[in-house]
């Protein structure tokens, strides 16, 4: 009957429910003792100007070598960390960790990922100074990328905490732009160097003619708001050449590289790492 298949299916939910959240704990369990115990890694993606193919940037993206499951990807483990309370801890740690790598790599701008909650907290400002003192980058070659998240709340907050960044000479990079809540009041009321235009609207390039509207205007405020630009998703010549036609200073994507490991940056960087340092 129906009544015996809903008690079914509520059993079945019962139990996938429960597997679900005995999978969570354990993915708690392991995290928290990831940090310590050096499982965090962080590989880099090229960042490369438009016009002249030189590498530009570096983006840090988090990976965790699980010592079982292999490799697993930051939207797997990040709302995770965030929720038991330890991507700030994370982040200080991405930013110490980038900017060491920074200074084996002299050239191009490196570009760290910092989650909202982190960049309206207390500590933030006090993290990117140490990170910066105590590997002696220079600020300039720091950048922050950020998403709209961070403009929904604590608007004195975000605007004090983006004016000490500038003032240490540390851009500001707008990430993933184009999706969530952007408006342009944003654009407005808080100044960035840079806005990065989703690759959602980079993939959607070739089938799309609203997507070359909308890359087309993006690149536009862009240019007359004086900012850098960075298309993300790039996987393919068309799509570069397109955006450079259209004045898009910078891309990323796998048609320059993908995330890789710090030891694979000699080969992208055309130089010995002994060389560079
Ligand atoms: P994001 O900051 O927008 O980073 C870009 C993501 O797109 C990366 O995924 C990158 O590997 C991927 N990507 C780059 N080019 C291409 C392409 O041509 N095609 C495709 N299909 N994908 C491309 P990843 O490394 O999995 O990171 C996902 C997100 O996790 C990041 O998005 C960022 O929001 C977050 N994340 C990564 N590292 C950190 C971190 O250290 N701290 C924080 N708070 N978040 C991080
Ligand atoms: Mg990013
Ligand atoms: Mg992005
Ligand atoms: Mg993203």
């Amino acid at each position: 009957s129906a009544k015996a298949e809903g008690r079914n299916g509520f059993r079945f939910f019962s139990a996938e429910m429960n597997r679900a959240l005995q999978e969570r704990r354990q993915v708690e369990r392991d995290l928290r003792r990831a940090l310590a115990e050096g499982q965090l890694r962080l590989h880099y993606q090229p960042q490369v100007d438009l016009v002249t193919q030189q590498v530009v940037g570096l983006e840090a993206l988090l990976r965790w070598e699980h010592p079982q499951r292999g490799q697993v990807m930051p939207d797997a483990f990040i709302g995770v960390a965030e929720e038991i309370g330890l991507l700030n801890r994370i982040g200080e740690w991405v930013l110490l960790e980038a900017c060491a790598t920074a200074i084996r790599w002299p050239g191009p701008r490196m570009a760290v990922n910092i989650s909202a909650n982190h960049f309206q907290s207390a500590d933030f400002l006090r993290a990117v100074r140490h990170a910066l003192d105590s590997t002696g980058l220079n600020p300039r070659r720091l950048e922050i990328e950020i998403t709209e998240g961070v403009l929904l709340t604590d608007t004195e907050r975000t605007l004090a905490t983006l004016g000490a960044l500038r003032e240490m000479g540390v851009s500001v990079a707008m990430d993933d732009f184009g999706t969530g809540y952007s408006s342009l009041g944003y654009l407005h009321k808080f100044r960035f160097d840079k806005i990065k235009i989703d690759r959602s609207f980079v993939t959607s390039l070739g089938d799309d003619p609203q997507s070359v509207a909308i890359i087309r205007a993006v690149i536009a405020i862009t240019q007359a708001l004086g900012l850098r630009c960075n298309a993300e998703g790039v996987e393919s010549i068309a799509q570069a050449a397109l955006l450079r036609a259209e004045g898009c200073t910078e891309a990323q994507g796998f048609l320059y590289g993908r995330a890789m490991p710090e030891q694979d940056l000699a080969v992208l960087l055309g130089v010995s790492r002994d060389a560079a340092a």
